[in-house]
């Protein structure tokens, strides 16, 4: 037999509604927002991600898919969504269009990762960039879209996790003292970061080796070196999220895995879903857009894991799947070839009403067909016999309650009304 690849997933009948569900409340709130939808390539020019992603990220070093076409351009599976998205609106030009520029996107990326729960090698994204706005009040406003995304899912237990990286100003004072806190320790980092301490010390903080989580205890914070604009800036994000309403705490950890992020950076996390608890990542990126050939241009999102969302929300819920079932289903049971005929075509008339109607099409016992609409959750069957037919009547019957209704099998309206499809 032949298997999906290790880290893929199949999302199968049963499991789509909930899918759909979180697809659709983050597009609906998102659109409510002003953001409109993007779409890219599954892959992009690898240089993309080398420069856009980072070289010193875990996410370039260890995790692209990358391949060489038959003409041998180098070509990578997008790991993320955001350096596809700045690659449009540069090659678009749509930041010549008025600012600010809201734009998301739901896609599946690929990571060449160790899979376990919550983390798999292709997953899903929803994800949201702000273009043109470089304000902390717009650093307010993304934050805010991920937090009703998350509210009108229903999740519960999560906390807003805030910090800020500083600017190029700011940053290399940080990057100095950081250096030198890990040379005095540099024979418990492990192999990358020996060697990012002199390209990108930044990225240390972001490595999940063991040894290197432990150093983070004593480590200094970006806090406590920024310039007095970058400051301010972290101030008024503070006192819009407060003004908002929107719990946040500051945890100076967090850094985020690429190399992009300048001031603001943040992280939704759950704690209900064990430790792959992110939800939702983010920051702005200033210097992203000029560093993939664009024009200076500034930039703030996220992206939220689909499948985490849904392991945080089975576990608030646990009456997950009666809440997202679709329309109820009639089941249409036919007893002889007449009467078989007749209810494909009404279930083709119910169908075109927009009723969700099915009926036997392998010619199945009443006993077998019955059996079926049961184990399809029917909410309603019908069963046509040569009497039915010929007086146009039958007892439609409610599985719920057992109760029975007599029908007229010809009137649409009235089945549409008994269904329960015009409340
Ligand atoms: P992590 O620290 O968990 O590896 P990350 O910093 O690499 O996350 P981002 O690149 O910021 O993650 O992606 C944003 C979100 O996408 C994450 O918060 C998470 O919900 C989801 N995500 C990232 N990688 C995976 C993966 N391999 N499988 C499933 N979801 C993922
Ligand atoms: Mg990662």
């Amino acid at each position: 037999m032949i298997q999906k690849p290790r880290g893929t997933i199949d999302i199968l009948p049963d499991e789509s509604p909930v899918w759909r569900f979180i697809e659709d409340t983050a597009r609906k709130v998102a659109s409510n927002y002003g953001y409109g939808e993007i779409r890219f390539p599954t892959f992009e020019a690898t240089e993309l991600f080398m420069r856009g992603v980072g070289n010193d990220t875990d996410v370039v070093q260890k995790e692209m898919y990358t391949f060489y076409d038959r003409d041998n351009r180098s070509l990578t599976l997008r790991p993320e969504g955001t350096a596809c998205v700045a690659r449009s609106v540069i090659e678009n030009s749509l930041y010549a269009d008025s600012m600010p520029l809201r734009l998301y996107y739901l896609s599946s990326c690929f990571r060449y990762e160790k899979p376990q729960a919550g983390r798999s090698r292709e997953f899903y994204q929803f994800g949201a960039e702000l273009f043109g706005a470089a304000t902390a009040v717009a650093d307010a406003e993304i934050i805010s879209l991920a937090d009703a995304i998350i509210r009108n899912i229903g999740i519960k237990s999560v906390s807003l996790h805030i910090n800020t990286l500083g600017c190029s100003d700011c940053r290399p004072r940080y990057h100095s003292r950081l250096k030198e806190y890990y040379k005095l320790n540099i024979s418990n980092l492990c192999e990358t970061c020996r060697d990012r301490l002199e390209t990108n010390p930044l990225r240390i903080l972001d490595c999940k080796n063991n040894d290197c989580v432990k150093l983070r205890e004593g480590v200094p914070k970006t806090i406590d070196f920024l310039c007095d604009d970058c400051g301010e800036h972290f101030e008024i994000l503070k006192r819009t999220l407060t003004k908002i309403g929107i719990d946040y705490r500051i945890n100076t950890n967090i850094v985020r895995g690429l190399d992009y992020y300048t001031r603001t950076v943040f992280e939704f996390i759950s704690d209900d879903i064990g430790a792959q608890g992110t939800l939702c990542g983010g920051g702005r990126y200033d210097g992203l857009i000029e560093a993939i050939g664009g024009p200076s241009t500034t930039g703030i999102g996220f992206a939220m894991g689909i499948t985490r969302l849904i392991l945080a929300l089975k576990s608030s819920d646990n009456n997950i799947k009666s809440k997202y079932n679709e329309n109820p289903l009639l089941y249409i049971a036919s007893l002889g070839e007449t009467a078989s005929v007749h209810a494909v075509s009404l279930a083709e008339k119910l169908r075109a009403g927009g009723i969700f109607a099915e009926c036997d099409i392998i010619g199945r016992s009443l006993k077998a067909q019955m059996k079926y609409a049961d184990k399809k959750g029917a909410a309603f069957t019908l069963i046509l016999g040569d009497n039915e037919i010929e007086s146009g009547k039958a007892q439609l019957k409610n599985m719920r309650d057992g109760s029975q209704t007599p029908v007229d099998i010809n009137d649409t309206d009235i089945l549409r009304r008994l269904l329960g499809y015009d409340k």
